[in-house]
C-alpha cells in the first residue's frame, strides 16, 4: 500500500486510551502508514466539570507532537491534530483552545447529545430511539455551521448504539442501520452534507464502523455518494485507534468503498490546509 493515511487516532493524552504516544507513532510507521496524527479528545460538554484534566492533556499535546515529528522527520508525515466533540455547549473554550493550539488538523466531533451523556446507555424504546437521532442530527447541523474545524468524524457514530425507527417498522441490525438512517433522516443529513460542501469541510470515512459490526466505514457508502453528488471533494481517512492493534486497520476497506464511490484521492491537513493524496 503506497499511501497507507491514518489521521484520526488517540493517545493516553485523551481519558479512553491508555496507549503510549510513542507506541502509537512507531506501530503506525511499522505498518507503512505514510500520514499520521494522534487526534486526542478535547470534550467540550465536560471540559470544566469532568473528571478528565483537559489543560493538563492538552498542555501536553504540542511536545508530544514535536517530539514525534522530530522522530519520524523524513520518514512518515505527522500532523498536529485534535478532536473536538460537542464545542457547541461551551464554544468560548472551543474557541479559545483552537486559538492558542497551532494545530494542522481539527476533527469535529457528536459523541453525546443534551439528553443522551452514555450513547451507550440510551434506552430501547420508540420515543428514545427517535429523540436521540434527532437531537444528534441537530446538533451536528449546528456543528457544521459553526464549522470551524477539518473534518466531520465519523457521521454514523451513533448507529453503533441505536436502532433506527423507520415508516416501515424498527431496523435494529447494525448492517441495515446507516441505509435506514439515510432514507428516513433525508432532509437534515442533505443540510449537514450542503453545508460542509459549503465551508469546504471534509468528511471523514472512519475504519472503526467495520471492527463495531456496521459491516461497513462510518459514514457508509450512501453518505458518501450523496456528500459527492453534492459537490463534495474532501474526504479523510482514520482509524480511530486508541490502541497499538487498531491503527490502520481496515483503512484499505475505505478505499475500496471511496473507490466505488468515485473517489481516487483523500485529503490530509498541515496548518489547515488540505493536500490531496492518491488512493
Ligand atoms: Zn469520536
Ligand atoms: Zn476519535
Amino acid at each position: 500500500m503506497e499511501n497507507l493515511v491514518d489521521i484520526h487516532n488517540h493517545c493516553c493524552l485523551s481519558s479512553d486510551s491508555a496507549a503510549k504516544p510513542e507506541d502509537m507513532a512507531r506501530t503506525a510507521f511499522e505498518l507503512g502508514v505514510s500520514h499520521f496524527s494522534l487526534t486526542d479528545h478535547v470534550e467540550l460538554d465536560e471540559f470544566h466539570d469532568g473528571e478528565w484534566d483537559y489543560y493538563a492533556a492538552i498542555a501536553k499535546t504540542r511536545p508530544t507532537f514535536d517530539k514525534l515529528s522530530a522522530e519520524y522527520d523524513g520518514k512518515m508525515n505527522i500532523y498536529y491534530g485534535v478532536e473536538i466533540g460537542q464545542p457547541m455547549y461551551n464554544l468560548h473554550a472551543a474557541e479559545e483552545i483552537l486559538a492558542e493550539h497551532n494545530y494542522d488538523f481539527v476533527l469535529g466531533s457528536v459523541h453525546r447529545t443534551c439528553h443522551y451523556e452514555h450513547m451507550g446507555k440510551i434506552p430501547d424504546n420508540e420515543f428514545d430511539r427517535k429523540r436521540v437521532i434527532i437531537e444528534y442530527w441537530e446538533d451536528m447541523l449546528n456543528l457544521v455551521e459553526w464549522g470551524k474545524f477539518s473534518s466531520l468524524a465519523h457521521m454514523t457514530f451513533l448507529l453503533r448504539f441505536a436502532s433506527v425507527d423507520t415508516p416501515a417498522g424498527v431496523v435494529a441490525d447494525k448492517t441495515e442501520r446507516a441505509r435506514a438512517a439515510f432514507d428516513t433522516y433525508k432532509t437534515i443529513i442533505d443540510k449537514i452534507l450542503e453545508t460542509i460542501v459549503k465551508k469546504d469541510i471534509a468528511l471523514e470515512v472512519n475504519s472503526s464502523g467495520f471492527r463495531r459490526g456496521l459491516g461497513g466505514p462510518m459514514p457508509d457508502a450512501a453518505f458518501i455518494n450523496r456528500y459527492r453528488e453534492l459537490g463534495g471533494k474532501m474526504i479523510t481517512v482514520g482509524s480511530d485507534a486508541h490502541q497499538t492493534a487498531d491503527i490502520a486497520k481496515d483503512i484499505e476497506k475505505c478505499y475500496e468503498v471511496l473507490r466505488g464511490c468515485g473517489f481516487n484521492e483523500i485529503c490530509v491537513f498541515k496548518r489547515k490546509e488540505p493536500i490531496f493524496i492518491k488512493i
